[in-house]
């Protein structure tokens, strides 16, 4: 048997903690019953800096019931580093730790089938989504066009994954050697490699309480995946200095035919070329001193270069 913790990051939550606390009891206690978790498994409810009354229920929660632990916060640090410092925590008391919302929104009924392939042997499960009924058009086309662009930009991450995932002793203490403070969990988690296998779940629509997603961070997030993930734009502007510097010398024959055709006011020649050339050329030079950036981008953040999963002796 393992001990199991729920990591879950809660912000402004007051208005669903209860209904939360309640069924995910139920969940666990059904688990330890089962055999797939032990009597040491606990909810991890991490309260990032919330400014109603979240940690006071999470204290009397955890007065009231033995499996509730609780974490505070002392600032409102954001979804993500609220989820690793709960998962840091977990790293050290727990055998393997699930992530998921305080709103349960993701379904807590496979959480025994996460624990079932952790058992056969994976580091890593991922809750992937079915279908993106519940959430509007916006949102749908919106989340999965930036996997797609996320994708096309090499970085790896698990299609219509968000974070509700479990991970493996070993698993965490790998993900502890990314130090990067740009956190994007869900690209990093794919580099750390061990052994990981698939969930499906529906997601359902939150029960109470309003997103804490609004499209302003949404957008801030996508673009942090991004470019904490992909040096590829910056190749994109020395791409499209040499495509600009190409243009140039088609319009310097384009100026040279005009000026001996004799239908040109005087020095605009000389002016339209240097324009284009010296654009091209800035812009050239922009993406070489870009591709110098992105090498110390990525030394900067100093991840791990290899990890070792077996040792034959
Ligand atoms: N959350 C957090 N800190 C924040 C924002 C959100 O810990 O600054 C938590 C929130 O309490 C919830 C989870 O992150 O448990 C996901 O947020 P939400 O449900 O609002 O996002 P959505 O499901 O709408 O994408
Ligand atoms: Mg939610």
């Amino acid at each position: 048997m393992s001990t199991v913790y729920f990591v879950l990051p809660c912000y402004n939550e007051e208005a669903v903690l209860p209904e939360t606390v309640k069924e995910l009891t139920a969940q666990l206690q059904s688990m330890m019953q089962s055999g797939l978790a032990d009597e040491n498994s606990r909810m991890l409810f991490v309260d990032d800096g919330s400014k109603d009354r979240t940690w006071e229920l999470i204290e009397k929660f955890h007065s009231e019931n033995p499996l509730v632990s609780g974490l505070k916060l002392a600032h409102n640090r954001g979804h993500q580093n609220a989820l690793l410092a709960g998962l840091m925590t977990a790293k050290d008391e727990a055998d393997c730790a699930i992530s998921l919302d305080a709103d349960l929104q993701d379904d807590i009924s496979i959480l025994p089938q996460f624990v079932q392939k952790f058992q056969d042997g994976c580091d890593v499960v991922y809750g992937v989504r079915n279908k993106r009924e519940t959430d509007t058009w916006f949102k749908r086309t919106t989340a999965e066009g930036f996997y797609k662009v996320m994708e096309k930009l090499g970085a790896e991450v698990v299609y219509n994954h968000a974070d509700y995932r479990l991970m493996s002793k070993r698993a965490l203490e790998a993900l502890s050697e990314y130090k990067e403070v740009n956190l994007f969990l869900r690209g990093i988690v794919p580099l750390i490699g061990y052994r990981s296998d698939y969930v499906y779940y529906d997601r359902h629509e939150r029960f109470a309480g309003e997103s804490k997603y609004p499209l302003k961070k949404m957008l801030s997030f996508a673009m942090d995946g991004i470019t904490s993930f992909s040096v590829k734009p910056l190749k994109l502007i020395a791409n499209l200095g040499i495509f600009v510097a190409l243009i140039s010398v088609v319009g310097l024959l384009y100026a040279l035919i005009s000026h001996f055709m004799g239908n040109t006011v005087a020095g605009w020649t000389a002016i339209v070329c240097s324009i284009w050339l010296l654009g091209g050329i800035q812009m050239l030079c922009l993406g070489i001193v870009g591709e110098y950036i992105g090498k110390i981008y990525n030394e900067v953040k100093a991840r791990p270069r290899f990890r070792i999963e077996k040792h034959l002796k």
